[in-house]
């Protein structure tokens, strides 16, 4: 309250006016009071010389009476009368010389002819004066009336009464008018006070009410009992307050329930691997979720706000964004990405409304499925054209034995022997497209076992060690110091084994070496089998794991390869989630190094 301006400054201003308002009243009622007082005592004195001038025969002022006879005459009748009036009685000459006095002794005063109440009596006939008598000393008021003419005065009739008394009627008057003055004053500040606070208090209440609300405490609600303007708006506020909480608290869910949908609706579209943009109408990207990013080749979060033109200036995206946008069926298009040739599947949807208010892209990565497809049908062409090869020759040599050759017995065996030689190599191509096949299939859900490396080196190399023999190579396995067992296939990993020994003996001309080695390094065993062979160049090293990939054909097929080998090893270790890679000179040998993962680390 106490801090409160509106307070202060209704206070203050009726207190000022209130007060001021008090004084002047007061002063004037005294002034006022005053006068009146002084009209009435003078009309009073007037009265009395005029009696006075009428009892007193006017004889008194006879020149021929010698002065101290009618002295000796007056002053004792002036003293008499003025005792009973109770107010001093003088009668003075037309010269200003006192005859009597009742109040003193009309010889010792001086000539009156000078005072102001004479004089004034002597030209307008009645004179008043209020001063401090120097005869007498006391203040007094003064009346003084002509007696004749104003041209021929015969004297005058002065009637003085003390000023005191009256002095002392109008200062008591004065103290209880100043007194009550105070009084209705100090009332009056009280109720002033009084209604300030009953005006002020509510309002500061509702202030403070309010101010809470601003501060988020909301729900408050005023007490006020008055049913004036005040009471109304206290009421009008407290309803308001109730309305506005239970907004808030429906805003406050709905804003909930909205967020927390809208964080589902991220999660979903974010674990999402396909990428999905909302464009408005003027195709600018309101949303486009992290998948869309590497697809629209910028970063999601640049995405927003910019046009999608920017990002795909595609003629065809354009086309079908465009008919999104005129409301028609949406149609499924697919183009490469400039900068990544990615090659992105694209639908694009009208969002409801008349117009469309935007549409949303699906955008999704084919890249990978088209490089499949293509694998696919490069592998389906490059087998037509490996079956094609010993059928045609095989058909041949059995043409030409039909055709008479089978009775020719110099080449009838040599034409067989051929045919024989194709359909082995047909065969073997058979075995090794099956044994792909049946990785492929088997590559998702494939379950692995504990194998054990001593024993599949074992194996390897009784079944190489005739072949090795008949070449003149050498053929040794450098065992690790312990047992190696890895996860994997018992027969998946002799096949690993096989093809890799056959193709080290099969490129490793005669008095050469093949060594299988292993050991332990980490988690991992590690496989080595090193020939002293021909060798690989470099640039055909990465390529020798593909399907029918050869550094050289003709050699490849002279020695019986398929071209098929190396990339059912690939295969093969990608089951058992390892991994294979050479390491070749050109003319000093090869190395293929296959790491597994050991029995104890995929636990
Ligand atoms: P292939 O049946 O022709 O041997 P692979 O897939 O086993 O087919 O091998 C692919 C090619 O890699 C071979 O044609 C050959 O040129 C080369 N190659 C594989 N192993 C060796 C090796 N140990 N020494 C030299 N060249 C090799």
């Amino acid at each position: 309250m106490w801090s409160s301006r509106l307070f202060w400054r209704l206070f203050l201003t009726y207190a000022s006016v209130t007060i001021v308002a008090s004084v002047v009243f007061v002063v004037i009622f005294l002034k006022w009071q005053q006068e009146a007082v002084e009209v009435e005592v003078r009309q009073r004195m007037q009265d009395e010389a005029e009696v006075l001038l009428h009892i007193a025969d006017p004889s008194w002022v006879a020149s021929e009476v010698p002065l101290e006879e009618l002295r000796a005459t007056w002053q004792p009748k002036l003293e008499a009368l003025g005792r009973e009036v109770g107010t001093r009685l003088t009668l003075v000459l037309a010269d200003g010389i006192v005859l009597a006095d009742s109040a003193t002794d009309a010889r010792r005063l001086e000539n009156h002819r000078d005072r102001p109440e004479i004089l004034e009596a002597a030209s307008v006939g009645v004179g008043f004066s209020t001063r401090g008598s120097r005869s007498v000393g006391e203040p007094f008021e003064y009346c003084a009336v002509r007696v004749g003419s104003r041209e021929a005065p015969r004297g005058f009739v002065r009637v003085a009464l003390p000023w005191t008394p009256f002095e002392s009627r109008l200062q008591a008057t004065a103290r209880l008018v100043w007194s009550t003055a105070v009084v209705v004053l100090v009332c009056t500040l009280a109720l002033t006070y009084w209604l300030a606070w009953r005006l002020v208090h509510p309002l500061e209440t509702l202030t403070q009410a309010a101010q809470a609300i601003e501060a988020g405490n909301l729900g408050q609600e005023v007490l006020v009992a008055s049913r004036d303007e005040i009471g109304m708006l206290a009421g009008a506020f407290n309803r308001m307050s109730r309305e506005l909480a239970s907004r808030v608290d429906q805003l406050q869910v709905k804003t909930r329930q909205s967020s927390e949908q809208s964080e589902l609706l991220e999660t979903v579209l974010g674990s999402m691997i396909e990428g999905v943009v909302v464009i408005d109408a003027q195709q600018r990207i309101l949303y486009a979720n992290v998948a869309a990013g590497p697809l629209l080749d910028l970063p999601a979060t640049q995405a927003v706000g910019r046009s999608l033109f920017e990002a795909a200036r595609h003629p065809r995206v354009q086309k079908v964004i465009e008919q999104a946008l005129l409301g028609e069926q949406p149609e499924r298009i697919e183009y490469a990405v400039p900068r990544t040739n990615a090659i992105v599947a694209l639908i694009a949807l009208p969002l409801p409304g008349q117009p469309t208010p935007g549409a949303v892209l699906v955008l999704h990565d084919v890249s990978e499925l088209r490089r499949l497809e293509n694998l696919r049908s490069e592998f389906v062409s490059n087998v037509s054209h490996e079956l094609k090869t010993p059928l045609t020759t095989i058909q041949a040599y059995t043409e030409t034995l039909l055709d008479g050759a089978i009775d020719d017995a110099a080449h009838n065996r040599q034409f067989l022997q051929r045919i024989d030689e194709q359909a082995e190599r047909l065969h073997r191509l058979i075995l090794d497209l099956l044994s792909l096949a049946r990785i492929e299939a088997a590559e998702e859900a494939f379950e692995l076992q504990p194998v054990s490396i001593d024993e599949a080196v074992r194996l390897c190399v009784a079944e190489h060690q005739a072949v090795a023999d008949s070449k003149g190579i050498s053929l040794v396995s450098q065992p690790a110091a312990d047992k190696v067992v890895v996860w994997g296939d018992e027969e998946g990993l002799r096949t690993v084994l096989n093809n890799l020994v056959d193709n080290a003996i099969k490129y490793t001309p005669a008095a050469g070496r093949v060594s299988i080695r292993w050991h332990v390094d980490g988690r991992r065993a590690v496989i080595e089998v090193e020939d002293t062979g021909i060798g690989i160049p470099k640039q055909h090293q990465l390529r020798i794991f593909e399907r029918f990939y050869r550094v050289d054909k003709a050699r490849s097929r002279e020695l019986g390869g398929t071209g098929l080998g190396l990339s059912i090893v690939k295969h093969w270790v990608q089951v058992f989630a390892g991994s294979v890679e050479v390491a070749s000179e050109t003319g000093r040998g090869s190395t293929f190094t296959i790491r597994l993962p050991m029995v104890g680390s995929l636990l």
